[in-house]
């Protein structure tokens, strides 16, 4: 399959990795949008959030269990954002499940 994040995470592409298990890879992102800037991808191929089911949520919930550890480790102690851009109104641009994790500075709102 032709998707640049299943080529991170099976290595065929070199990234920046923050943290690795066997459900999970985080990363940092190519065109950082805050002092802290990571992605957090399942390593299933799951192309976006349209495709949660009740089959495959369980990975949402482990991303988000993880993310306030991540944060933590980043050095986020004020907060971060955790955002998961779905479609292309959503401004997804890689169509492989991801959310950025976010912080360093403060984030306004709304998003443009
Ligand atoms: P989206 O716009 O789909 O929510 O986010 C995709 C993100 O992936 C963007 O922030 C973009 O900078 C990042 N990105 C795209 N290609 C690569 C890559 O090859 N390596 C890394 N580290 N980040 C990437
Ligand atoms: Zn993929």
């Amino acid at each position: 399959m032709d998707c640049v994040f299943c080529k991170i995470a099976n290595g065929e592409i070199p990234s920046k990795k923050v943290y690795e298990d066997d459900k999970i890879l985080v990363f940092h992102d190519l065109d950082p949008q805050a002092p802290v800037h990571v992605l957090i991808i399942p390593k299933q191929h799951i192309s976006s959030t349209w495709e949660i089911t009740e089959e495959n949520s369980g990975i949402i919930a482990y991303v988000f269990e993880k993310a306030p550890q991540l944060a933590k480790q980043l050095g986020l102690d004020g907060g971060f954002r955790l955002v998961n851009n779905c479609g292309n109104d959503g401004g997804q641009t890689v169509q492989h499940l991801h959310f950025h994790l976010l912080g360093g500075r403060f984030m306004a709102w709304p998003p443009g």
